[in-house]
C-alpha cells in the first residue's frame, strides 16, 4: 500500500452532490477511502459515480445553513477524514451588501467549517486516533476580490482556523490544512463564465492558460487526506493554475 492510498479509511465530505465536493469524494473513493457524501440535497449522482467506478459510498442529509448540524454526525462512526468543502457566495456592490448575504455566507462558510471540524475533531482526540480535516479555502484567502464582502471575510477566515486549528490538534495527530482553489468550472463560477469579458479577462491572468476542472482540487485533496501528508501541518495549498504566483 503507497503512502498515497486512503485504504480502510472513513471519510466525509460536505457539498458533495456536485462541483468541487463531488469530485473530491470520487477522488476519496477511487483511493480507497469508505465515503459519506453529504449535502443539502441527493447526492445521488455521486453515489452512482463512486458505485460505478467499485468504490464505496454513503449518503447523509446535512444542511449546514445551521451551522451546527454536524454536531451528531461523529460520535461513534471511526470517521478519519473531514472535507469542510460546502460554501456559497453572495455578490453585491460592498455599499448594498445585505446583512442576510453577509450571515448566510458566514454561516455556511466559516460557522459550519469551524463547528463541523470541532465535532470531528473532539471524537478522533478522544479515542487518540490520527485524523486529517481539509478546509477548502479559496484565492479570497489571499485576495480581496471584488462584489464578495462576505465571501472574502469568510474565507480570509478559513486560512487562519485552519492555522489556529494546526497548531492546537498537530501534536496530537490531527492535521488540519486547506486547499485554496482558483478559478474552477463549477455552478460556484456559473455568473463569471456566463460574461464572456470576464470569463475572458480571468483567463488571460491564469498562467496555466485554463480554468480549472473539480479533478484538479481532488488530487490535493487526496493527499492532504493520506499518510503521505502526515508532517504537513496548517498549510492552505493554492491550486490555481498559478493564479497567486502572478
Ligand atoms: P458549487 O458547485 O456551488 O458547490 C457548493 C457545494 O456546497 C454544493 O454541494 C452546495 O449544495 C453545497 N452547499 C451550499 N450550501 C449548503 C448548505 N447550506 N448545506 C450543505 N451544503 C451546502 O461550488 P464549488 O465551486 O464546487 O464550491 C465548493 C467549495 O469550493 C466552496 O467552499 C467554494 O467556496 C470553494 N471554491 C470554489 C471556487 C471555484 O472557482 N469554483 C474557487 C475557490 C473556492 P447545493 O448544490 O445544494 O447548492
Amino acid at each position: 500500500m503507497t503512502r498515497f492510498s486512503l485504504e480502510g479509511r472513513r471519510a466525509l465530505v460536505t457539498g458533495a452532490n456536485t462541483g468541487i465536493g463531488q469530485a473530491i469524494a470520487l477522488g476519496l473513493a477511487a483511493a480507497g477511502a469508505r465515503v459519506t457524501c453529504s449535502g443539502r440535497r441527493s447526492c445521488a449522482e455521486t453515489l452512482e459515480r463512486i458505485a460505478r467506478a467499485g468504490g464505496a459510498a454513503q449518503e447523509l442529509t446535512l444542511d449546514l445553513a445551521d451551522p451546527m448540524a454536524a454536531q451528531d454526525v461523529f460520535a461513534g462512526e471511526g470517521y478519519d477524514i473531514l472535507i469542510n468543502n460546502a460554501g456559497i457566495i453572495r455578490r453585491a456592490p460592498a455599499e448594498e451588501f445585505t446583512e442576510a448575504d453577509w450571515d448566510a455566507v458566514m454561516d455556511v462558510n466559516l460557522k459550519a467549517l469551524f463547528f463541523t471540524a470541532r465535532a470531528f475533531a473532539r471524537e478522533a482526540l478522544a479515542q487518540d486516533r490520527p485524523a486529517k480535516i481539509v478546509n477548502i479555502a479559496s484565492v479570497l484567502s489571499f485576495q480581496g476580490g471584488v462584489r464578495v464582502a462576505s465571501y472574502t471575510a469568510a474565507k480570509h477566515g478559513v486560512a487562519g482556523l485552519t492555522k489556529t486549528l494546526a497548531n492546537e490538534w498537530a501534536a496530537r495527530r490531527v492535521n488540519v490544512n486547506a486547499i485554496a482553489p482558483g478559478y474552477i468550472e463549477t455552478n460556484n463560477t456559473e455568473a463569471l463564465r456566463a460574461d464572456p469579458a470576464r470569463f475572458q479577462a480571468i483567463l488571460d491572468r491564469i498562467p496555466a492558460g485554463r480554468w480549472g476542472q473539480p479533478e484538479d482540487i481532488a488530487d490535493a485533496a487526496v493527499f492532504l487526506s493520506a499518510p503521505a501528508s502526515d508532517y504537513v501541518h496548517g498549510t492552505v495549498l493554492c491550486v490555481d493554475g498559478g493564479w497567486l504566483a502572478r
